[in-house]
């Protein structure tokens, strides 16, 4: 019987999710790979015999690729290849088609070709002999790599105004800004185009505000993200949380405990306005009234709220590897390795999305099991570092393998307006050093904190300090400091203490560390009432010590 491996991959994945506005549209574009995967991978189960070998499709995130494993016999598997990338394309299709149709929207001129040079779909099929599954995998990777290097995209150019999220594209929809409805302004002249479907500014029989904000104008592409909640039913997060929402997560969870009554239409943006002295708006909506009214409960009873949050993600240390080439067992066989390995990697995800990455604490936009990305509320941003990878270590395989699983984060802190898409590339930037610590150590965390002012401050971390947690001292630092309070201080603060603690290539410096806890006990002990006395002894015991 000859059998084939075939390896699916749909892109671009970076830009594809990264192009984003909102936490809405992050959540979308993963969203949407995630279930072309999904549909290809069902759609190989109808026309061959098969076995689909990762991700396990039971899992609720699948990521944007998979591995079969094909029955080939007396069919032609370059058609079946086409016929399936026909499929995803067409599914990628059906979604914006049958979203505009709920809508009522007729799609502009040139909306098709947009969509369809958006995707790029990849595949690899190589004879697989029942053997040698670990080189054919192997194989079936760098054939993958190759395909991607030399595939040369096929531009679209387009004249015009681009697209507000993305960039790229030309804009499709527009929706115009208040002064732009009342002056009745041309605004094909300011778009350069007449093929874009225009709104007025208070105009939202079709298209509602959350879907297109006045002087918004999006493409095909970054309009049917913004729209997916029409054609999608089941699981789809139609309100995804707001960074505004996630940044107050943790003080309106703290209100309700406090016997407040939390509404549940909230503009979560308007409290924060309140508190830098802004009048939210012009149009007095009962969002708005609601954060008037919640900005005044948190003020009386004294909870403090930060317009900070973070972007947490991760990616399983060596992986490729771990996958394509493991140390295994004498007898292990690498395929029953892989089904192992993917089903603790599927309830390793399922525990994160269920168990660990719950309001207050975040809110989780995608978790493959090896990989993940979310939203976390700073409140609870070490805490939950810590659960994540602590969880991660207990994935033992030890029938097949003694290896360990350990991964590298990136965090980033930043302000609730700032550009979304900047926040993800510095989350990534700080995990790609966190891998890169001690020449490729990995098995660390990179935080970046960024500032409304653009200032940036950066450490990176090994997760552990012999048997000591990093994120346990940070805390155990910043709590002291707080006296257990967090107030808008927070990102001072934090800034404050990563300088103490790293060294200047922003490396975490072990010695200063145990430097700061000593003198943090010694000032504690220390009677001396005079401050010059105080910091002197102080200091000659820190030198005893160090
Ligand atoms: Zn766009």
């Amino acid at each position: 019987m000859s059998q084939y491996l075939l390896l699916f991959s749909f892109g671009p994945v970076q830009s594809f999710i990264a192009q984003a506005r909102k936490t809405q549209d992050l959540y979308s574009g993963s969203y949407i790979l995630s279930h072309l995967c999904r549909k290809a991978a069902q759609k190989l189960s109808q026309e061959v015999k098969c076995e689909i070998v990762f991700p396990d499709m039971k899992n609720k995130s699948v990521p944007n690729r998979f591995v079969a494993l094909v029955d080939g016999a007396a069919v032609n598997l370059s058609a079946v290849g086409k016929e399936i990338e026909e499929c995803a394309r067409a599914e990628f299709k059906k979604i914006a088609n049958e979203a505009l149709n709920k809508l009522g929207l007729k799609k502009p001129p040139g909306f098709d070709e947009q969509m369809a040079k958006n995707l790029s779909v990849q595949w690899v099929i190589l004879p697989f002999d029942g053997k040698g599954y670990r080189e054919s995998f192997k194989k079936l990777e760098v054939l993958l790599g190759a395909i991607k290097n030399t595939r040369s995209f096929d531009q679209l150019v387009e004249k015009g105004r681009k697209c507000s999220v993305c960039g790229e594209r030309n804009v499709k929809f527009y929706r115009k800004t208040e002064d732009e409805s009342k002056t009745g302004k041309n605004v094909h002249k300011k778009l350069f185009s007449r093929e874009v479907c225009v709104f007025e500014y208070n105009e939202f029989k079709n298209v509602e505000l959350k879907h297109l904000q006045p002087g918004e104008g999006l493409c095909g592409v970054c309009f049917t993200k913004r729209v997916a909640e029409k054609y999608f039913t089941d699981d789809f997060e139609k309100d995804f949380p707001s960074t505004a929402k996630i940044a107050l997560f943790d003080p309106l969870d703290r209100l309700e405990k406090n016997g407040v009554i939390v509404p549940q239409k909230i503009e979560e943006e308007a409290i924060f306005d309140l508190k830098s002295g802004r009048k939210p708006g012009r149009e007095l909506t009962q969002e708005k009234e609601n954060a008037e009214k919640i900005y005044e409960a948190l003020k009386e009873k004294k909870i403090p709220f930060s317009p900070y949050y973070a972007v947490l993600l991760f990616d399983g240390d060596s992986m490729g590897k771990k996958v394509s080439s493991p140390n295994l067992k004498n007898g292990a066989s690498l395929k029953d390795y892989h089904k192992a390995l993917t089903k603790k990697l599927g309830e390793f995800a399922d525990k994160v999305k269920e168990n660990i990455i719950i309001e207050p604490r975040g809110h989780t936009v995608y978790a493959g099991g090896e990989d993940f990305l979310g939203f976390i509320n700073l409140n609870y941003l070490f805490k939950i570092m810590k659960d994540l990878r602590e969880e991660f270590g207990k994935i033992k395989l030890s029938e097949y393998t003694d290896e360990e699983f350990t991964f590298s984060a990136g965090v980033a802190i930043a302000h609730i307006k700032t550009p979304i898409s900047e926040v993800l590339k510095w989350a990534r930037k700080m995990e790609k050093e966190a891998k890169e610590i001690n020449d490729g150590g990995k098995d660390a965390f990179g935080i970046a904190v960024l500032k409304r002012s653009g200032e940036i401050n950066k450490a990176v971390f090994k997760w552990r300090i012999g048997e000591k947690w990093v994120t346990d001292i940070i805390l155990n630092i910043y709590n002291n400091l707080q006296a257990g309070k967090l107030s808008n201080k927070f990102i001072k603060n934090l800034n404050i203490e990563f300088l103490k603690l790293v060294d200047d290539s922003g490396l975490f410096d072990e010695e200063k560390i145990i430097e700061l806890e000593i003198k943090r006990l010694l000032t504690r002990a220390c009677m001396l009432v005079e401050d010059d006395e105080k910091n002197e002894l102080i200091a000659k015991t820190i030198r005893g010590f160090i």
